[in-house]
């Protein structure tokens, strides 16, 4: 008896907890509790000591309620030790934590997201005007692309190519249609830079690179109405080509530091003494310099003889640069690794430019860092995203395609086990990569600049297409290895460390940015609290309070469902939808409450501290990450009308992901601050040990066998890649792959009846053969005849004349000439 009273106080409590019941509801019913056992006592047993630990719980929670109190007793002590904990982060540290908005982010920080919200959300849509665009232009485009030709005997992209890409205004994606460009939205900026990304980086970069954080996008946002008029058409229509110069080479990762400066003075413009900035800068790797026509220039502005008012560091500032412009050096250029699009460096020395070459004019001055963030919390989500999606659906496409032409030991190496495990990484990592993309395109085009979200597209789909591109050089063999015309794969995987490094190299943004900026920007109550602490207002220390008591009821709230989740298996909660993705929602629930209340206290553990700790940060990120990938996983699969077909790719995907956030956390626990903490947490969050596990084999091999032959979910899974049918390095797999499906019944047959595999050596005789004893109709001959020249065609390497990769051979010395003797 006196048991199940223990029993009925905590589950009271805990109730409570886990509904994250409001201080007042929670202290009303503990309140009414007490009044009604004390009653009751007259009708049946209570023991006192229940209605006495009863009226402690709500005495407590009366405390906690009367705010003077509590502020007095905790709040208010807790003020001035929380302010000297803050971590110190200097002024561009803060315009980049505050940079773009929060959204899904903040859902999977709760600990508790609000599936509704999520599921309805619209699905990826594009307009009639992109999609005709993309089945016109971008297809048309596509098609003069070859990309052996333009890396290796151009080194550029041809002139035809570059008037192509003008006369249709592709570098116009993002400007208004009410000053010439195509105003397309972020899906359609997205699926153009896919498309082109499958079929040539070169050309990809070059048309996402002008749409993206550069001139255009920074005067859209921040330019004058007179650069807007000016710029933005000639921008749309190619007239002029731009760039963005940030980087230096000192200041590498961190942007911020650069010594390229701008002194206020007045100098010489158009016959006239005007007010400006005398300009030095020494910047490299600047996509598209060498050709461009426009120089979008960061620099720290500095005021030493006080023209323009006190203060003398003014900070980072943007200036558009016409590149004709006497002394701005531009036009060598750097070669990237796996692609020839233009890059180089700049330099300056003492430009006189004048203030209204500022990107807004004077009164933007010192806002150039800020204004950079801003475009970069968006853009990130856009181009080397798309690019990615395009890596993982091409290995996934080619692949499939090579593993099911390609035999050895007389069967399609696709049949193996070895060949499965990885035709499995690549199909999920590449549904689940695509699926964060779109999700993150859908928040874009609402007008969201989910700046946390947009990094964690960034970093997966460049890392996910990496280890695509990885597994998919290692089932194509040698036929991956050796360069040539027919190599589609072999420039990729060269090129993959560009995307890799820029816009926010991966280490960095992992170990630094993802979880950094998301705890901070995030999670519900640590802002405001930071915010509170910063405050030099008397009000400060109400909200503090009001900030921090709401923080310790989330952790508690955090901790109570991290313990009944885990201990009911997620049982305990419900999910938003029925059906086979059911059990992932509740996982889900339970992965995002544990990730929650882990992330607090190693927040309230470390402090300020934290920053320095990249490892821990490394781990949590790689929790949110993947939290964030199977909420996208989850949405697509609603937003695709639930293909049961696709349940593989789906479990794949989530049970990969929910493995991984499960071994992040126990990584973080195993290694945290407080050893004994640590294992304290990780049996609230584990209490039943570690429940998930990698992809099942026969999960995997489910998925292998989507890539291995046609099917509606390869279609779904590959979407968007440009599908060449001409006869080129890539067309010729997707021949062969299909007449190979084409001829497996007959080929069958032929190895049934004849008792001998069909290979390339043999198959005219054999073919012969089966057509005169009746075993193939004449139909199916032609049909396998067809499936081994294609594939003989696809397994083909190139070679060359040595001169070719040589260069012309030297005359050998004369024997004696090189002795020495006469
Ligand atoms: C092909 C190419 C095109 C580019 N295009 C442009 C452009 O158009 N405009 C422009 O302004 N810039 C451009 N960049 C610059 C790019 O965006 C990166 O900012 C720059 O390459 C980073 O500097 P770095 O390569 O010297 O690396 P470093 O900064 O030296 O970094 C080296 C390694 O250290 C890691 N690292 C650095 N700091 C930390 C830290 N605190 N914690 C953990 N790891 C850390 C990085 O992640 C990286 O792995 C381009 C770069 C390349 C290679």
């Amino acid at each position: 008896m006196e048991i199940l009273y223990i029993f009925v106080l905590i589950f009271t409590v805990l109730i409570l907890a886990y509904n994250r019941a409001p201080l007042l509801i929670a202290m009303a019913i503990m309140v009414g509790l007490t009044v009604a056992w004390t009653e009751l006592r007259h009708l049946f047993y209570v023991p006192s000591w229940f209605r006495f630990a009863n009226g402690i719980v709500a005495v407590t929670l009366m405390g906690f309620s009367i705010k003077p109190l509590r502020r007095l007793l905790i709040s208010d002590r807790l003020f001035g030790w929380f302010r000297k904990g803050l971590p110190h982060l200097s002024d561009t540290e803060q315009e980049a934590v505050d940079a773009g908005t929060v959204w899904w982010d903040a859902e999977i920080f709760s600990g508790r997201p609000r599936w509704k919200i999520l599921l309805k959300m619209p699905p990826p849509r594009l307009s009639e005007k992109e999609q005709a665009f993309l089945d016109g232009p971008v297809e048309e485009l596509c098609r003069m692309l070859d990309d052996w030709e333009i890396c290796d005997t151009h080194r550029k992209l041809p002139e035809e190519i570059w008037d192509f890409i003008r006369e249709n205004r592709m570098l116009g994606m993002i400007i208004p249609e009410s000053y010439g460009g195509l105003e397309f939205s972020a899906q359609a900026r997205s699926a153009v830079g896919l498309k082109l990304s499958s079929r040539n980086l070169t050309a990809a970069i070059s048309v996402l690179m002008a749409n993206s954080l550069g001139p255009s996008e920074l005067l859209l946002h921040y330019g004058s109405e007179e650069q807007k008029k000016h710029y933005l058409p000639r921008l749309a229509s190619g007239e002029e080509i731009p760039c963005f110069a940030l980087t230096s080479p000192a200041a590498g990762s961190d942007a911020a530091s650069m010594t390229d400066l701008g002194i206020v003075c007045k100098g010489p413009y158009q016959g006239k003494e005007v007010l400006g900035l005398k300009v030095s800068w020494n910047k490299r790797f600047i996509t598209l310099a060498p050709v461009a026509t426009v120089l979008g220039l960061a620099f720290k502005v500095r005021d030493p003889d006080g023209l323009l008012g006190k203060d003398v560091e003014l900070g980072i500032s943007c200036a558009l640069i016409p590149t004709h412009t006497p002394g701005v050096q531009i036009g060598r250029r750097h070669m990237p690794v796996g692609a020839v699009f233009q890059n180089g460096p700049t330099q300056g020395e003492d430009v006189f430019i004048p203030m209204n070459w500022l990107i807004g004019g004077q009164e933007r001055i010192g806002q150039g860092w800020r204004m950079a963030m801003q475009c970069r919390a968006a853009g990130r989500a856009i181009s080397l995203p798309a690019a990615g999606a395009a890596g993982g659906k091409m290995a996934a496409l080619m692949s499939g395609a090579y593993a099911r032409i390609r035999k050895q030991f007389d069967q399609p190496i696709g049949n193996f086990e070895g060949i499965q495990e990885p035709l499995a990484r690549i199909g999920g990592r590449t549904y689940r990569m695509d699926s964060a993309r779109l999700l993150t395109l859908v928040a874009l085009d609402q007008g969201e600049r989910p700046a946390v979200l947009s990094a964690i597209v960034k970093h997966q789909l460049t890392e996910g297409s990496r280890q695509c591109i990885n597994d998919a050089m290692d089932i194509h063999g040698g036929k991956g290895i050796i360069t040539g015309p027919g190599n589609y794969l072999a420039r990729a995987y060269q090129a993959t460390p560009i995307s890799i490094t820029v816009e926010g190299s991966n280490i960095l943004t992992r170990s630094l940015i993802i979880f950094g900026q998301g705890a901070i920007r995030a999670h519900p109550w640590l802002l405001k609290e930071m915010q509170a602490a910063r405050d030099p207002r008397p009000q400060a220390r109400k909200n503090f309070d009001k900030a921090f008591f709401s923080h310790v009821g989330h952790i508690i709230s955090n901790l109570v469902r991290s313990l009944l989740l885990g201990l009911s298996t997620s049982l305990a909660t419900k999910p938003p939808l029925r059906g086979p993705t059911a059990r992932y929602f509740r996982q889900l629930n339970r992965m995002s409450a544990a990730f929650s209340f882990t992330s607090d206290l190693v927040l309230i553990l470390l402090g300020g501290k934290f920053k320095f700790r990249e490892k821990l940060s490394g781990r949590l990120a790689d929790a949110l990450i993947h939290l964030y990938l199977c909420s996208a996983v989850l949405k697509r699969y609603e937003d695709d009308g639930r293909p049961e077909e696709d349940m593989p790719l789906v479990r794949w995907a989530m049970d990969d992901s929910l493995y991984i956030i499960q071994e992040s956390l126990k990584g973080v626990l195993d290694n945290f601050p407080t050893p004994a903490i640590g294992r304290l947490i990780r049996w609230i969050v584990f209490p039943l040990g570690s429940p998930y596990h990698p992809p099942s084999d026969q999960v995997g091999k489910e998925v292998a066998q989507l890539l291995l032959s046609e099917n509606a979910s390869r279609d779904r899974l590959v979407s968007g890649v440009y599908i060449s049918d001409e006869d080129d390095a890539s067309g010729r797999v997707h021949r062969a792959f299909s007449l190979v499906l084409k001829s497996e019944k007959a080929e069958n047959a032929i190895r049934n009846a004849l008792k001998e595999p069909v290979t390339f050596e043999n198959y005219q005789e054999l073919v012969q053969k089966a057509v005169e004893s009746g075993v193939i109709t004449e139909e199916q001959a032609t049909m396998v005849r067809l499936a081994q020249q294609a594939s003989h065609a696809v397994i083909d390497v190139d070679d060359f004349p040595r001169s070719a990769i040589e260069g012309p051979e030297e005359p050998p010395l004369h024997p004696a000439a090189s002795s020495g003797q006469m």
